[in-house]
């Protein structure tokens, strides 16, 4: 079955448990659910179902595992392995996940592919899951970034009480892209009492999607 084709957005993945197609928008980086979107769109704050969404595989030893592979052309790429294999090692050092090389009974596991662009879908979808790294994105952070987007992570200047630290100049941001600024309900982003952080690896940058040079968000 062609789930893209059914799709409006051009863009589907077959979930294979309920054997029907789930429809994705892409919006910047970040591939999402139909359903999500419009959800952000409406700000409804309506409930999705985080927990499906979570790679939950946990080992004997007692870590999650996140299995993940290279396709052919990343795999001749020096500089995209580099960045895969330096970007996945800083994940695996530092949180209780591991991302390890798939094995042939693995269903659900990350395809790091060239595709157009550096974009990832958000937390598990099911089956193969696609991160694209295009020439540019063979940067470490990049693949940590995208790599956790992966894990479930939204952008930390969509986290519900991003409002009490930063501030966002709607006036500077181009238009059309002024949703990449949205904030996530409550309901659809857990911050686990985490404090802000404004140095996050998945936090734009002061410029982000500016329209005349002037800096788009601020403390
Ligand atoms: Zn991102």
């Amino acid at each position: 079955m062609d789930c893209d084709k059914k799709c409006n957005t051009g863009i589907g993945k077959l979930d294979s448990e309920i054997c029907k197609c789930i429809c994705y928008v892409q919006r910047d980086d970040v591939r999402m659910t139909v359903i999500e979107w419009e959800d952000i769109k409406a700000r409804t704050g309506k409930a999705v179902a985080k927990s499906k969404n979570r790679w939950n595989e946990i080992t004997t030893e007692g870590y999650t595992r996140v299995p993940f592979y290279l396709t052919s052309d990343l795999e001749v790429s020096e500089s995209h392995k580099n960045a895969i294999i330096g970007g996945l090692g800083v994940l695996n050092a530092i949180t209780c996940l591991k991302f390890e090389p798939a094995l042939p009974d693995d269903i659900d596991k990350l395809e790091f592919f060239e595709g157009d662009g550096c974009w990832s879908y958000i937390g598990r979808t099911g089956g193969i899951q696609q991160i694209s790294l295009k020439d540019g994105c063979d940067d470490v952070g990049i693949v940590e970034h995208e790599a956790m987007h992966a894990l479930g992570i939204w952008h930390e200047q969509s986290r519900p009480d991003r409002d009490n630290y930063v501030l966002i100049h709607f006036d500077n941001i181009q238009s059309g892209q002024e949703h990449n600024f949205y904030i996530r309900s409550a309901d659809e982003v857990d911050s686990y009492n985490s404090p802000y952080d404004f140095g996050s690896i998945m936090h734009y940058s002061s410029w982000a999607f500016s329209k005349n040079g002037q800096r788009t968000i601020t403390k």
